[in-house]
């Protein structure tokens, strides 16, 4: 292999609130020479998720921290373009968790391969990948049935988008909260969704009590803060919530009070569950089988958001915070 140089994206500084361009240096580098069982990958997509805001403190979150002056990670898919490894060949297409960098060298063991019949190949990190996973697992938790009404917070990104879809499909009725009225008509129109409202006409609790005056089911919980708060009054007894995320308090420099209403959980006898969908890979073949199959039946709508180019890929993490994405984030990087 003669010299090959990257580009990549270095933490500069950990981010104090809201990050910004100046927390993130783009950065050129050279690789290493390839060794035995080492397989050179050009990245094709990289995913940007909320969580990575996490790794970007330091202290632990969802996992260990994101160094200072090392690359960030992430969800990629990439394309092998040489190989000392007898498991890959140039052409294979690879998931791995070297984002956020267009060329790498990694050990075999640390690529998954995945099947380009699935197209666009950036369906990997969203509806069938790691996010889409996540949806699945979350319904699966809190056992979402036909009959159910699911209400879902941050309804139109990447998990939610693909939470109400499976739902639906499930024979629910499905409520979905979003902060624009584009993302209302994307998820009556294309998601199936019963009901969609954006949070920024009037408090969650008013329209969802209007939406479901009867009461939910289940919340799915991708927001936290006012949504959690809302769910919690309109929940029925032996309600049920799944505690997916929180991004309205990801970027909260000094951490908020929790509902005021948390004593609905006592009084309505609920259950809420947290779950991290790392523990789930195990279920892969299960999570194929049901998600997988929806898809290619054409019955789940895998919506993407795509921004070209490595130098775009800290406005296009930014941007998750700022609700610039429908469906899935997506940095296309070949
Ligand atoms: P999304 O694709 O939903 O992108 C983020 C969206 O969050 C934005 O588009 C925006 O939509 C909404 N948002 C941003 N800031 C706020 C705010 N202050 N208040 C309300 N909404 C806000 O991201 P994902 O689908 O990838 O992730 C959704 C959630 O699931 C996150 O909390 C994430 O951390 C969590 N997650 C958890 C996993 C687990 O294993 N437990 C795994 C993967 C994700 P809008 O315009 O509607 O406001």
């Amino acid at each position: 292999m003669s010299k090959t140089t990257s580009r990549e994206i270095q933490l500069a500084s950990r981010p104090k609130g809201v990050p910004t361009a100046d927390n993130f240096t783009l950065a050129q580098v050279e690789l290493k020479p390839l060794k035995e069982e080492e397989v050179l990958v050009r990245n094709l997509y990289m995913s940007v998720d909320p969580y990575m805001r996490g790794r970007m403190n330091e202290g632990k979150s969802y996992a260990t921290p994101f160094q200072l002056g090392q690359p960030l990670e992430g969800g990629a898919i990439g394309e092998v373009v040489e190989s000392l490894s007898g498991q890959f060949k140039p052409g294979d297409i690879v998931l791995s968790n070297f984002g956020w960098r267009e060329l790498f060298v990694a050990s075999a063991k640390d690529l998954q391969p995945v099947s380009r019949e699935i197209q666009p190949l950036s369906t990997w990190l969203g509806a069938l990948g790691m996010t889409g996973m996540t949806a699945w697992a979350g319904l699966n938790l809190v056992g979402v049935k036909a009959g159910d009404i699911v209400f879902i917070s941050g309804a139109a990104g990447a998990v939610g988008s693909i939470a109400g879809q499976i739902a639906k499909l499930r024979g629910c009725r499905v409520i979905g909260s979003v902060g624009s009225v584009e993302k209302v008509m994307f998820l009556r129109d294309e998601c199936r969704f019963d009901i969609a409202f954006d949070y920024h006409i009037a408090p969650v609790l008013e329209q969802l009590s209007l939406e479901a005056p009867d009461g939910i089911d289940v919340y799915f919980d991708n927001v936290g803060g006012e949504a959690l708060e809302a769910a919690l009054s309109v929940l029925r007894v032996h309600g049920r919530i799944i505690a997916c995320g929180g991004i309205s308090g990801y970027n909260e420099e000094k951490l908020r009070p929790g509902p005021s209403n948390l004593f609905n959980i006592t009084s309505k006898r609920l259950t809420m569950k947290g779950f991290i969908v790392t523990d789930w890979l195990g279920y892969r073949a299960e999570f194929e089988k049901e998600v997988g199959g929806y898809f290619r039946a054409g019955e789940l709508k895998s919506r993407e958001t795509v921004v070209e180019g490595l130098d775009k890929a800290v406005n296009a993490f930014l941007g998750l915070f700022e609700g610039k994405n429908i469906g899935k984030m997506i940095v296309k990087l070949a």
